[in-house]
């Protein structure tokens, strides 16, 4: 057990352990439009993101992490949360998220499911980019797939994205 997950809440280490050694992240697509690799050095979590978009929502996503608990606890979550949203229902989703790993509350009107198991990881500032991990490599994922929809992407120069793959967004012929 490291320092972090012995300071969590009990209830909430449940949950999170539970998606660590159940990660939710579908099976791998045979289609993606997005294909990436996130890194965060910092702690050396891993993981590899496929997404499928059909009409500016989430229709499928595929995720493998490897990691420490929060981080993969973390991937699993967003990938048990954002299907079926529309990409900017996601990154609302993500910053919202953001804002409470930074000290925020959580915000009415958005279902974050058990992300809300990871609100004790802002007491160890350095675990909260394991938490973020897979969000920072969904956004930029997005970004590089409709660079004009979206607004501001928050750059993180601790955590490396690699794209291996990004169908442009492109308009149906009138
Ligand atoms: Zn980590």
């Amino acid at each position: 057990m490291n320092p972090t997950m012995s300071g969590l809440d009990d209830l909430y280490r449940e949950v999170i352990l539970d998606h660590y050694r159940n990660p939710c992240g579908g099976d791998s697509l045979e289609n993606p439009t997005i294909e990436v690799e996130g890194h965060n050095p910092l702690c050396g979590d891993d993981l590899r993101m496929q997404i499928e978009i059909e009409d500016g929502r989430i229709k499928k996503l595929h995720i493998e992490p490897e990691g420490c608990s929060i981080s993969v606890a973390s991937a699993s979550m967003l990938a048990k949360q954002i299907e079926g949203l529309t990409m900017e229902e996601a990154l609302e989703l993500k910053a919202a998220f953001q804002r409470v790993l930074k000290g925020g509350d959580w915000p009415e009107g958005i279902d974050f499911g058990d992300l809300e198991a990871l609100e004790g990881v802002r007491q160890f500032p350095v675990r909260i980019k394991c938490a973020l991990l897979a969000w920072m490599t969904l956004e930029q994922a997005l970004a590089q797939y409709c660079p004009g929809a979206i607004g501001m992407v928050d750059e993180d120069r601790d955590i490396e994205i690699r794209a291996h793959k990004v169908q442009q967004k492109t308009e149906e012929p009138a």
